[in-house]
């Protein structure tokens, strides 16, 4: 049966690769946007993550349209790269911000609609760097860190109503974020991924979707690496 479907970021990169997988399933597909619109034949609604109010409205203009969220997708995020000692306050919190309290955001108030489904599916969009750090990336690291903390209690509050709650961490994927790397960072990065180059959107789509679907029912707390084995002890 089509799942009403919530993307955050699902207007482009990666969470458009999502957004498409799922519509072309044939479940029902709401992605967010700060203003760009939606891409054709996607149901767009307008928020910011980082603004409990939009968040709100989103849900309730989405839930209105295609019924309760049964799936959340909490990919929205940012980079603000800066070496540490010249990272400010504001250039910190600004990422977490967006990055981890917006995942608490959409994360609660999927779950208000999800335990009176009693069932759902969280998936949090993490980073290898979540889990092996990164050179300019203290405020990103440690925002994609703590989405595994986030999806885990999660994990631990709901699994009784059959909700799940699952990170998807994804190494190097071609989109905008990609694209602002310099050529020797890029050489740097494709040195020590295995596969020899960066991942297509589709394939961290294919693992939301496995993590959605009836045979992952019994998965919970997990965090799944998407990223052509750059990861791997972590
Ligand atoms: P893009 O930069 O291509 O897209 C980012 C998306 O997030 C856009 O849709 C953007 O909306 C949205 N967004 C950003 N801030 C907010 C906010 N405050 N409220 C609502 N939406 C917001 O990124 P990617 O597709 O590359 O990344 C998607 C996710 O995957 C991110 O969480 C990223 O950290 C993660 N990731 C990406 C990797 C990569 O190599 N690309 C690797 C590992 C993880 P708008 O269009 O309005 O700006």
């Amino acid at each position: 049966m089509a799942r009403s479907v919530l993307v955050t970021g699902g207007n482009r990169g990666i969470g458009l690769a999502i957004a498409e997988a799922f519509q072309a399933a044939g479940d029902k597909v709401a992605v967010t946007h700060r203003g760009s619109g939606a891409p054709d034949g996607l149901f767009g609604v307008q928020c910011d993550v980082t603004d409990p109010d939009q968040v709100s409205a989103a849900f309730d203009e989405v839930e209105a349209v295609h019924g309760r969220v049964e799936v959340l997708v909490s990919n929205a995020g940012i980079t603000e790269d800066g070496l540490l000692l010249r990272m400010g306050e504001e250039q910190f919190g600004r990422v977490v911000d967006a990055n981890l309290a917006g995942s608490y955001r959409v994360a609660k108030r999927a779950a208000s609609s999800m335990l009176r489904n009693r069932s759902g599916r969280m998936i949090f969009i993490s980073s290898v760097v979540g889990l092996s750090g990164g050179a300019g990336q203290a405020n990103y690291a440690a925002s994609k860190a703590g989405l595994v903390g986030l999806a885990r209690s999660v994990a631990r509050e709901l699994g009784s109503r059959s909700i799940t709650a699952n990170v998807v961490a994804p190494g190097f994927v071609r989109t905008d974020m990609t694209e602002e790397l310099s050529e020797q960072r890029r050489a740097e990065i494709l040195g020590q991924v295995p596969m020899g180059r960066l991942a297509d959107p589709a394939e961290v789509a294919g693992t939301v979707q496995f993590l959605a679907s009836d045979a992952a029912a019994y998965v919970t707390g997990a965090v799944i690496p998407v990223d052509g084995g750059l990861g791997m002890g972590h």
